[in-house]
């Protein structure tokens, strides 16, 4: 049957242009209209920070798409600058303004789909007028229309917005100073997987101020809530967005409770008629389905075709989400599913942390670079709660495959036997995720025993003492405060001198500790390994913030 119904979309970005071309290639016979209030459509949001720093040289290469090509295309009737003023739910017409003509129309449609994403939040501080945003092209036009005069840039907020921001300011030969209100860095990663960005953006000459925000900003300084004044030709806001639900509280669509539109698993809202998507509306957690907003391209576009699919009248299910995300810094990147452990301890959930640091490919082969991969899991039947991972390389595909494992609901120790392709180049025959499958298995079977950094104090307080087995030549160039420094090998030689005590055992990642607690232990000699060792302690030493929550469980040990 030939659908002839008028379908218009608000917002022609993700979600929107997702929801445009899917309904297009499900109905050859459906009026489709896109409203855009900006210049262009389609554009790559995502790429706009890398051509601050001309990675992306050309600014047209992120218009992934023109009204015409879309028209020639998919035969959408999509209009630029017009800007949706309000919606008339009981008529189903639009008031919409042209705002190259400069006049006011209506439109009548059968299906509405809203895809207006999401505002940054601009702090209400004296000169905040002075700063700007990083959201569409014309925000990207005005910061490179700024860049050729300024000198010094200050970049408000740490998220992945402003990592991305700083590090291409900073490639642009600018001077940048990173604020960031809280502890770390990147606050979806717990603060030890934070660290090695922090580390990354100081080796860059990026200055990093942690635990400030600007309270000022006026003609070439910005000043910090201590009262110093940083050179700022160029202030960049950061701090995060907000879902522009605006138009649907004007429209009495619901509003949740984090103020994104509220749908159903079919994007549909509260008007069977009206369908939403992307940075706007309001997500269902995966782990403990609460409203959660996860402003990422992947869900908007997913969220866009799933619309498309609904208002067709085919099945259509849109699943919860993880918030899988990842980020370049310089030569480092991070990536994270799921909830971290502050999330977990906040709401007091029981969970098993671990870390490892293996390379990103076999040992021998050239290029071998570190990783830090912290995965959380829950103890009693091993379903993975998140995980993190920092590194050079190799950071996206660990995360995407633990990503996926949640999805398809594989436990940490199922992790075991995934058959991962290998080869010296790309992996290990054993590789990370594999590892840390052997690693949950050991501690949920209680082959051994491991702590936390976070509770070496406490074991300190009641009378366990720290024993380093790493070298002595690793040893001198520091180790954790307290320490006794037995190498592994080295061990069976001491045995009688250990007698008597309860050892927190340490090495750089973890094997060594776990091959010398298995020792001590055998010789009944009470040992806990502790959990990443000294590199994942080194991480955290000004990684405060997870020291002041109680801790809800933490058990096990490393072997791979
Ligand atoms: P948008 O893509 O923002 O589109 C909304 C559109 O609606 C806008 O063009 C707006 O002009 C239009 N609009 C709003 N109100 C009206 C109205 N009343 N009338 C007409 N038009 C209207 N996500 C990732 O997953 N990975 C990344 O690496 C990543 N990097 C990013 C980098 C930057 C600098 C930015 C800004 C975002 C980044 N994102 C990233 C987020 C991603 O771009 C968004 O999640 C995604 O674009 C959301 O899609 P959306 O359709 O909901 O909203």
């Amino acid at each position: 049957m030939t659908d002839t119904k008028t379908v218009v979309i608000i917002g022609g970005v993700a979600g929107g242009a997702s929801a445009a071309a899917r309904l297009r290639r499900l109905s050859e016979s459906m009026e489709i209209i896109v409203l855009e209030r900006s210049g262009y459509v389609s554009v790559a949001n995502c790429g706009l920070p890398y051509h601050l720093s001309a990675t992306i040289a050309d600014r047209g290469d992120l218009l992934l798409q023109t009204p015409e090509s879309l028209r020639d295309r998919f035969r959408l009737d999509v209009r630029v600058r017009n800007e949706v003023l309000s919606i008339d739910r009981r008529e189903q017409t639009l008031a919409v303004r042209d705002l190259n003509a400069g006049l006011d129309y209506q439109l009548h449609y059968d299906a509405l789909v809203l895809s207006p994403g999401a505002a940054p939040i601009v702090p209400p501080i004296p000169g905040a007028e002075r700063g700007l945003v990083l959201r569409d092209i014309e925000d990207l036009d005005r910061m490179v229309g700024e860049l050729a005069k300024a000198q010094n840039v200050v970049v408000v907020g740490g998220g992945f917005i402003g990592l991305e921001a700083a590090e291409n300011l900073k490639e642009a030969g600018l001077e940048v100073t990173l604020v960031e209100l809280g502890d770390q860095l990147l606050a979806p990663l717990d603060p030890e997987m934070a660290m090695p960005l922090e580390r990354e953006l100081r080796r860059h000459g990026v200055k990093v101020e942690l635990g400030h925000s600007v309270v000022e900003i006026e003609a070439g300084t910005a000043t910090l809530d201590d009262g110093r004044t940083v050179n700022a030709d160029l202030v960049v806001f950061a701090i995060g967005v907000r879902p522009d639900g605006r138009l649907a509280a004007d429209a009495g669509l619901a509003l949740g409770p984090r103020g994104g539109i509220v749908v159903d698993d079919e994007q549909r809202t509260n008007d069977a008629a009206i369908w939403a998507v992307g940075d706007a509306v309001e997500k269902v957690d995966m782990l403990d389905g609460s409203a959660t907003l996860t402003p990422l391209a992947n869900i908007a576009n997913r969220q866009g075709r799933r619309a498309a699919d609904s208002i067709a009248g085919m099945p259509s299910k849109v699943l919860a989400s993880q918030g899988t995300a990842i980020v370049k810094v310089f030569g480092k990147s991070a990536a994270t599913t799921g909830w971290n452990e502050k999330r977990l301890r906040a709401v007091g959930r029981d969970f098993l942390a671990i870390h490892t640091h293996p390379n990103d490919h076999a040992a021998y082969y050239p290029g071998a670079q570190t990783l830090a991969i912290k995965i959380l899991i829950d103890p009693k039947d091993g379903a993975i709660l998140g995980a993190q991972a920092v590194g050079a390389e190799g950071v996206d595909k660990r995360i995407d495959v633990i990503a996926t494992a949640m999805r398809a609901g594989l436990t940490a120790t199922d992790l075991i036997d995934l058959e991962l392709a290998y080869a010296p180049p790309f992996g290990s025959a054993k590789d990370p995720i594999n590892q840390l499958g052997y690693i949950a298995e050991n501690r949920m079977s209680g082959l051994s025993e491991s702590a936390d950094w976070s509770e070496i104090e406490q074991l300190q307080t009641s009378g366990w003492k720290l024993l380093d087995v790493r070298t002595r030549e690793e040893f001198a160039e520091g180790s954790i405060p307290g320490a006794t420094n037995v190498p592994v090998d080295e061990l069976r030689d001491h045995l009688d001198d250990l007698r008597g005590s309860d050892y927190l055992v340490y090495c750089a990642v973890g094997q060594r500790a776990h091959v010398a607690t298995q020792l001590l232990k055998a010789h009944g000699i009470s040992a806990k390994n502790l959990d990443g060792g000294w590199t994942t302690w080194r991480n955290t030493r000004t990684a405060r913030s997870l020291r002041d929550v109680p801790k809800k469980q933490l058990v096990g040990a490393a072997l791979s």
